[in-house]
């Protein structure tokens, strides 16, 4: 069946092999759900919520305060969960080759990890409430494939769990993907005209990563129907730009999630500076409107207006600064200090320093994004310069465009390999030729010589 007790779509996968297109099999799992009454909380460590002010998205003004955030409890296996693991590996559906699909590296079931940590004395676990309203209690990091009575017996040997009622057991799902590289770095299916495909059918598994792949294939194909020249983003502009370029040019053989360890650029691509990075392109595309536009801009003006006040002007309220500075462990030196020179030092805060300057009266009153975003400009911008630099000749290479209709597998001097796996996945450009792999650098300088001599590049 499907996830939550739903039918398996069994006909899809037929149709799109009887369409020509290669599917793998993967699988993902959750864990029980428990009865929130059941459980003795007083067993776990109390995990609170975040009191940042930081929404998923830029438009979102409130936020709940921790008190009223449910909290989460932290528990470990015991020695007795254990055993019983150890002692009915060959019962797990996801160890016993009942399951053939290759897991998520990264959300391995208990059982995975009991064999494969196998020095490991405990693992940790949370309780986690699945609604707001209601009383499941999802046991993170329990996902299991044992048979029902064995779970009964691995949970009620966790602490606090000893009397808990399951609502729902753990179980494991298997699902086809379409096999790279056979989409593009727009989403479409490269032997299809109008078929786009966005979420776990290209490979991930995640909630995230399906919202971002649905939002480009669906920008995707609604501007070809329109004659619009298709959207891309680049590794080095967002999170997005970096999970297509991923799975359209070296693959994936196990459920893809999108980690921020797999982009190169990350302290270009930050949670603050999301909306400098995208509000542009989405205002083009015509889905952000004016109104929202306006606010932006006028956010960054204000942003740089304090810079500048801050790198003009110095501290005047000079004692509360020599306060300050021996609060964060400094030798007060205030000669002559600049408000920009007292931010940067590590951990000082824009709003204690902006309360110090005259000058800086009406920058105050900045909400929490712009101040973090504003701290994370003048802390790092020595750094954020150089990674900048760095970006400057990855955009230099993708700026160099491929022809669509290049012929790689005749084309002599470049490597058998190189060839083939060009031809496979036909980049857009030389930056995407370069990370193929299989692709080293001297196919790529082989393959610039040859089309500048066909005059094609
Ligand atoms: C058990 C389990 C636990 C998971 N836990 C997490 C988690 O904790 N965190 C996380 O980030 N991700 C988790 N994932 C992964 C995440 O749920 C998926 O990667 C993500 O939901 C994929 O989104 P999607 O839109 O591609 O597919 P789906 O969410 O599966 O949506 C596909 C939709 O298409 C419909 N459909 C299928 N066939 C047809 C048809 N022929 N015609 C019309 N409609 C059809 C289906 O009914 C379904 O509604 C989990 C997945 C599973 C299976």
């Amino acid at each position: 069946g499907g996830p939550d007790d739903e039918k398996a779509s069994l006909g899809l996968s037929d149709s799109l092999r009887r369409m020509g297109i290669a599917l793998k099999r993967f699988k993902t799992g959750t864990p029980p759900r428990l009865d929130k009454d059941s459980i003795d909380f007083s067993a776990g460590e109390i995990q609170l919520g975040g009191s940042l002010r930081f929404g998923f998205s830029f438009t979102t003004k409130e936020f709940v305060p921790v008190e009223k955030q449910l909290p989460c409890y932290l528990i470990y296996t015991t020695p007795k969960t254990l055993d019983i693991i150890r002692s009915h590996l060959q019962d797990s559906a996801v160890l016993n080759g009942v399951i053939q699909g290759i897991g998520p590296r990264y959300c391995p079931s208990i059982e995975s990890k009991v064999v494969r940590f196998a020095d490991k004395s405990r693992h940790q676990l949370f309780l986690e409430p699945e609604f707001e309203n209601g009383n499941s209690i999802d046991l993170q990091g329990f996902s299991t494939g044992m048979p029902h009575q064995i779970q009964k017996e691995m949970v009620h040997s966790l602490p606090g769990l000893g009397k808990a009622k399951i609502l729902k057991y753990a179980y494991q799902i298997e699902y086809d993907a379409i096999a790279t590289p056979q989409f593009d770095q727009t989403l479409r299916v490269k032997r299809y005209q109008g078929l786009y495909v966005a979420g776990q059918i290209c490979g991930t598994s995640g909630y995230e990563e399906a919202a971002g792949l649905g939002l480009m294939a669906g920008i995707n194909a609604s501007r070809s129907i329109l004659g619009l020249p298709s959207f891309t983003l680049k590794r080095n502009e967002s999170y997005i730009g970096v999970m297509i370029d991923d799975l359209v040019t070296k693959g994936t053989d196990e459920p893809y999630r999108l980690l921020s360890s797999r982009a190169e650029y990350r302290l270009l691509l930050r949670h603050d500076n999301a909306d400098a990075r995208l509000t542009g392109y989405g205002h083009e595309i015509g889905l952000i409107d004016e109104k929202r536009y306006r606010e932006f801009l006028e956010k960054y003006q204000r942003i740089q207006e304090a810079i500048s006040v801050l790198s003009s002007h110095n501290v005047t309220d000079k004692a509360s600064l020599a306060d300050y500075m021996k609060q964060m462990g400094d030798e007060p030196s205030l000669e002559g200090k600049k408000g920009i020179e007292v931010l940067k030092r590590p951990r000082y805060s824009y709003r204690r320093i902006a309360a110090m300057m005259d000058s800086m009266a009406g920058y105050r009153d900045m909400d929490d994004e712009s101040v973090l975003a504003l701290e994370t400009i003048v802390r790092y911008s020595g750094y954020i310069k150089k990674e900048e630099l760095e970006a400057s000749s990855f955009a230099k290479a993708e700026a160099m465009v491929l022809p669509s209709d290049f012929d790689y597998l005749n084309c002599d001097g470049l490597r058998l390999e190189a060839r083939q796996k060009l031809q496979a996945v036909m980049p857009s450009n030389i930056g995407q030729a370069s990370r193929i792999p299989g692709v080293n650098p001297a196919d790529v300088s082989i393959l610039i010589l040859t089309l500048k001599k066909e005059k094609k590049l």
